[in-house]
């Protein structure tokens, strides 16, 4: 529990996940905020450290409709909207003739009908700007943190002197991304997923859309791609085994540069595209800690877990257990952190589930066969309750939502009629 004279919350990282747990923990101070504190709770100060050392480009570009009301909450959505690209939906291709299209506002039921793809710098830039609004403060270095008794962490005297800080803080927060600086301090189990890809990441121009706003994933000959429309840029993304993509060369950028034109999905564009900046690769993500909470310390955002790119759920996890976390500090109590823990656990799990039922192809088989159901009478009558909950697992309004997500659930396991799922697998 934090202590209850001085609550001073240290928070290892200012990307997304860190920024907007410092903003809403300083927003609640104010009076007027109508946040659920505990009774007579002292005002909270937030110590926020990053080192800030991002490569050229931060994958994460890609927002999914349950990401706007945070954004709104934080203050930021125009200036976001200002910079980004208004996205109104997703397209699915499996093969030259399989297209799948989605438009956000066709999901009945959907809260928010619109997303944006954000160039990741300037979206990190202002969530950082909100919380040095609401009055952080920043140390502009990257923190160290040791083992204390009891399963307790601390700040590393350079640390505490980097902040200026006299004392240790009350609770300390690691939102350090993948780098996940307190599992691994602790040596925190973890659960994997049973996906070993790799990611490499670039922007480009001259690539070829099927709708101009629309962030598109292609099913490959090997494992997938992403295409993000940015203003005046298209990120893309390549997504498969670490083997494969060895055959394509040595270095990142030539492994990149030939299986865009080797693939024949992309063939209209991959061989004329221009690469505009260098290649980043990403591995071994779908890692989630199996415990966020501690008694001095949380789990937040890709420190706590992350799953995969496809369907662009990691800032979703990462500003929702933000705002989660945010309430638990202030509740301050060990039932509070419990919460927020579950629920972040209950979002990786799900979203787990979500992607491998894309990855084994059986996802998008029961969205054919709902195609071909719906054109019975009985299926009429189904169609309507399951558009409105299914779609919105995938947009992320409903992915902790027990009901639709179980119904997604049994619908894979039970609804595929007589349809082979490995037909859209993805290799
Ligand atoms: C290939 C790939 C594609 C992805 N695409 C998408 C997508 O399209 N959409 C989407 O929503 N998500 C996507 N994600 C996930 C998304 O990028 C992350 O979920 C998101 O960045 C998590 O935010 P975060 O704040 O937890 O971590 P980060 O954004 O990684 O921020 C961590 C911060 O901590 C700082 N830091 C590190 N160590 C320390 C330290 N010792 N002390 C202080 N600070 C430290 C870093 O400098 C950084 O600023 C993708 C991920 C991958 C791997």
């Amino acid at each position: 529990m934090l202590d209850a004279v001085s609550r001073h919350v240290a928070i290892l990282g200012a990307g997304p996940a860190g920024a907007s747990l410092a903003a809403h923990l300083l927003k609640a101070n104010a009076p007027e905020s109508g946040a659920k504190n505990a009774p007579d709770a002292p005002a909270i100060r937030v110590t926020l450290f990053d080192g800030g050392e991002r490569p050229p480009l931060v994958v994460g570009e890609s927002l999914v409709p349950a990401v706007i009301p945070f954004l709104k909450r934080l203050g930021i959505e125009e200036e976001v909207a200002s910079y980004s690209l208004y996205k109104p939906g997703a397209l699915f291709r499996f093969s030259e003739d399989e297209v799948r299209a989605f438009r956000f506002d066709d999901v009945p039921g959907a809260t928010t009908s619109y997303a944006y793809n954000v160039p990741r710098d300037r979206l990190d830039a202002s969530i950082r700007d909100a919380a040095l609004r609401a009055g952080a403060h920043f140390v502009p270095h990257h923190a160290r943190v040791e083992r204390d008794e009891g399963g307790r962490i601390r700040l590393a005297e350079r640390s505490l002197d980097d902040a200026g800080l006299s004392e240790q803080p009350d609770f300390i927060v690691d939102a350090s991304g993948r780098r996940r600086l307190v599992a691994r301090l602790l040596d925190l189990p973890t659960t994997s997923g049973d996906r070993r890809d790799t990611a490499l990441h670039a922007h480009l121009e001259g690539v070829g859309l099927i709708t101009p706003n629309d962030i598109h994933t292609d099913r490959l000959e090997h494992g997938w791609s992403w295409r993000i429309p940015l203003p005046g840029r298209v990120s893309v993304g390549l997504v498969m085994d670490s083997a494969v993509l060895r055959e394509f060369g040595a270095t990142a950028e030539e492994q990149y540069d030939a299986y865009l034109r080797h693939d024949p999905l992309l063939s209209d564009w991959g061989v004329t595209a221009k690469r505009i900046t260098p290649v980043l690769r990403y591995t071994n993500y779908q890692l989630r800690t199996n415990r966020g909470v501690g008694p001095n310390w949380a789990l937040l955002g890709d420190a706590f877990g992350f799953i995969d790119p496809v369907f662009s759920s990691g800032l979703l996890i990462a500003l929702d257990g933000a705002l989660e976390l945010s309430r638990a500090i202030r509740e301050d109590s060990p039932e509070a952190l419990a919460r927020f823990e579950q629920r972040n656990l209950l979002q990786l799990e799900n979203w787990q589930r979500v992607v491998s039922y894309f990855y084994d192809g059986r996802l998008f088989t029961l969205f054919k066969v709902g195609d071909d159901v719906s054109r019975t009478w009985y299926g009429k009558l189904l169609n309507g309750h399951f558009r409105r909950h299914m779609p919105r697992v995938v947009t992320g309004e409903a992915t902790t939502h027990r009901y639709s997500m179980g119904l997604v659930d049994f619908m894979v396991k039970y609804g595929l009629k007589e349809e082979d799922p490995r037909i859209r697998a993805v290799r």
